[in-house]
């Protein structure tokens, strides 16, 4: 590092931290206030890939605090995804029938300056205690039909080794859990703490997958490409979780080049979000309709391995929708029109749907085209 002022080993926290290693952009009293409101960390690991600027910076523009944090809309809300409307205890939230959230922790290793939970992450008053995590997991026993617990926060991985191990043996306990999942950031903010000690507190018989969350290609260095290498080796499938924001990753090139990345560490791109409507991230908002028009973009010309389900996150607590690009239109009982990724329209017939449906077979074909 040529800044000798800079401390590569320790973890940025502060204004003052920041004002350090030549990353406080704007008015530090401003950037105070946004610090108060949103807590700051940015790792080693990342401190090293975030370039100083003032050029925009798809790295420093996720982590270093910007005085446009304090803008807020009046569509943005404190509990943009309705979490609270569907907390059933403390640290629960269970939306869908077949799986719940468990969020033991609230901190995290960095805060993301776009979280969607940015109200609570952080807070040391929101980490669950043994009593509520034994309360937690009650709630899990005494629903049957909990098929799948998703650890998150916060990021679940940063609980010590012991604390993980011993939370595994109790969901590994309860039959009707099947597989356990984490949301992480934790490979990317701190690759060296995939240990070997970690994999083990990981290992039970029942499935367990990561999703890993990464926006852009870049933080994908070699610690981490190994530490990735180090949870897939150790018979963890790791998929990825993208959020789409301005300035960091709202290009074709971009999004190519992250999930081609991801797939090519064995990591499976999963969702893509809609960016939240959470509290004073309208710098990062996207359109949704440049979203599809992303979406379209990498549909066919990258492989298929490569494309995520671009999701909404509908405010109030109603769950992810997909968004998809219109490539069918029905133009006929049976009958569609369809578009290639070149944007071309081809004519496709569905024998199932004519045959299923005698009464309308006249009146379809006659509107259909000749083929
Ligand atoms: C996103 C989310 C899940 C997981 O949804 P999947 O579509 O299975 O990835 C589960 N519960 C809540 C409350 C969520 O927000
Ligand atoms: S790691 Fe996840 S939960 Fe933590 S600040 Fe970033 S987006 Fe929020």
């Amino acid at each position: 590092m040529s800044d000798h002022q800079s401390t590569p080993h320790k973890t940025l926290t502060s204004v003052a931290d920041l004002v350090d290693a030549g990353l406080a952009h704007g008015d530090h009293e401003v950037l105070e206030k946004v610090a108060e409101e949103f807590r700051v960390a940015i790792t080693p690991e990342l401190r090293q890939i975030i370039d100083p600027g003032p050029a925009p910076d798809p790295i420093r523009a996720q982590f270093v605090p910007s005085p446009e944090e304090l803008e807020t809309h009046d569509w943005e809300t404190g509990d943009p995804i309705g979490d609270e409307v569907h907390e059933a205890v403390k640290g629960v939230t269970h939306r869908y029938p077949d799986r719940v959230l468990l969020k033991p922790t609230h901190t995290c290793r960095v805060y993301c300056r776009f979280c969607f939970r940015r109200e609570k992450v952080g807070d040391v008053r929101e980490q669950l205690s043994d009593n509520e995590l034994g309360n937690a997991l009650d709630y899990i026993r005494s629903h049957q039909q909990i098929w799948e617990v998703i650890l998150s926060g916060g990021d679940p991985l940063v609980l010590a080794d012991r604390r993980l191990a011993k939370l595994m043996a109790e969901l590994e306990a309860i039959d009707h859990v099947k597989v356990i999942r984490f949301h992480t950031r934790l490979p990317i903010a701190d690759p060296d703490r995939i240990t070997a000690g970690l994999l083990s507190a990981l290992a039970v018989k029942k499935a367990v997958y990561v999703v890993v969350h990464c926006n852009h290609a870049r933080e994908l260095t070699p610690s981490v490409r190994a530490a990735i290498a180090r949870l897939v080796d150790g018979g963890i499938p790791v998929l990825s979780q993208t959020v789409l924001l301005k300035g960091v990753n709202d290009t074709a090139a971009d999004l190519r080049d992250l999930m081609r990345a991801l797939v090519e560490n064995r990591v499976k791109p999963y969702y893509l979000h809609h960016p939240d409507l959470a509290r004073g991230t309208g710098h990062f908002r996207v359109s949704i309709r440049r979203g599809l028009e992303l979406v379209r973009a990498l549909r066919g010309f990258v492989s298929g391995l490569c494309q995520p389900t671009y999701v909404l996150d509908i405010p109030g607590g109603f769950g992810k929708v997909p968004l998809t690009p219109q490539s069918l239109r029905e133009t006929g009982t049976g009958a569609y029109d369809v578009q290639d990724f070149r944007g071309e329209t081809h004519a496709y017939l569905d024998p199932l749907d004519i045959r299923e449906r005698p009464a309308s077979i006249s009146g379809a074909t006659s509107e259909t085209p000749e083929t």
